[in-house]
């Protein structure tokens, strides 16, 4: 592994921020660190670069144990959430930062710098000062700064937070095969499941200071190994008990279950022509457009599941009755999850990702 966080533990005074934190990360690799709010990311990405100590723990960069090593001679690059631009410096001189400091030679900065710019798509900008660049532009100045000293690792913090939704996507696809081409393993803070699916090559999920699960987005998404990344990844809906549901093994001691809006299909009452017998009866309690398709809430039985709906078939109204086919779920014990295929349906139709 290229870069290994070992048994970490960090206390904010009484808080516990990291428990027990073990991950590793190949080199090349783009890895998510993604949770809720509050979970430890920036935690681990800080004491990663050294801006804050770990209470216990070790920490690996190449080979080599960083604990006692200061933040600037870790060979990282960190991309902050605002940016931290020098405001009063130009574009130019915001990448050549970095350089200038470890009193690399003037002809190297500036063959440097222009190697970045071009990597960047900055040129014809290298005059212009901060305020002068939209969002994204920005960005991809912080990006520059960071790579400029040719870190052995980049880190960087929610880094499309303060980016309007339309750029976000351009510059996801960006960042991605940026990194790639430059080659450099790199770890990005989000708590935007959909960001990290599409970005990272593995993902690190936590949660109140652990991690849950380490794997590639298809394996965290398709096989969640705890009941917490269940829940956290696709639209959820949980219910308590599986009790009422047609066609599902009991597991012992797990009651509650996870139906994710890619294992149900919707039909209008009647619609149903095979697996008759493993249709449910729902009624459609709300209804939300979402540009490629309906976003549906439905009461079966007593309970709320989330579905989808598509625009090609016959719209669908609030209160309507519904058919509705559940081909699979997770079901869940204090910390496990079990992926139950509905038994009455033998043809496994497939609405994974
Ligand atoms: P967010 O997505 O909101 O940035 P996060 O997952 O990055 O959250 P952290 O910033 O790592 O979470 O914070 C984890 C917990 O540690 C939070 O409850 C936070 O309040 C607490 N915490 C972070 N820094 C400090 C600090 N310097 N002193 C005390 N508590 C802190």
């Amino acid at each position: 592994m290229y870069v290994e966080m070992k048994h970490i533990e960090k206390e904010y005074g009484t808080f516990k921020a990291s428990r027990d934190v073990c991950f590793g990360i190949e080199k090349g690799r783009l890895a998510a660190l993604l949770g809720p709010s509050g979970s430890g990311k920036t935690t681990i990405l800080r004491m990663l670069a050294g801006l804050e100590t770990p209470n216990s723990g070790d920490i690996y960069i190449a080979g080599n144990r960083v604990n006692d090593i200061a933040p600037a001679k870790r060979g990282i690059g960190f991309v902050f959430q605002n940016y931290a631009l020098f405001r009063y410096m130009t574009v130019f001189d915001n990448i050549a930062f970095g350089l200038e400091i470890q009193h690399v030679p003037r002809g190297e900065i500036r063959r440097r710098v222009q190697e970045l710019i071009e990597l960047t798509g900055l040129a014809g900008m290298e005059k212009r000062y901060p305020n002068q660049l939209s969002g994204g532009q920005r960005q991809r100045v912080a990006f520059a700064r960071a790579l400029a000293p040719n870190p052995q690792v980049l880190l960087l913090d929610e880094p499309f937070a303060a980016i309007d939704a339309k750029v976000r996507q351009e510059l996801r696809n960006w960042l991605k095969d940026t990194i790639h081409r430059v080659g450099i393993t790199s770890i990005f803070v989000t708590h935007d499941q959909g960001e990290a699916i599409e970005v990272a090559d593995d993902i690190i999920v936590t949660n109140q200071g652990r991690v849950e699960q380490v794997g590639s987005p298809t394996d965290v998404y398709k096989n969640p190994k705890t009941p917490f990344v269940a829940q956290f990844l696709g639209s959820s809906s949980i219910i308590d008990t599986y009790d009422s549901l047609k066609g599902f093994r009991r597991v012992s001691g797990a009651a509650k279950a996870v139906i994710r809006p890619e294992f149900i299909k919707i039909y209008k009452k009647g619609a149903v022509q095979q697996y008759v017998n493993a249709a449910e009866q729902g009624v459609v309690q709300a209804l939300h457009f979402r540009g490629s398709h309906w976003d549906v809430t439905l009461k079966i039985k007593d309970l709320i599941v989330h579905g989808e709906y598509s625009l090609d078939d016959e719209p669908l109204q609030v209160g309507e009755d519904v058919q509705v086919l559940i081909y699979r779920l997770y079901v869940f014990d204090e910390s496990h999850t079990y992926l139950e295929e509905n038994q009455n349906i033998q043809n496994k139709d497939v609405f994974y990702i």
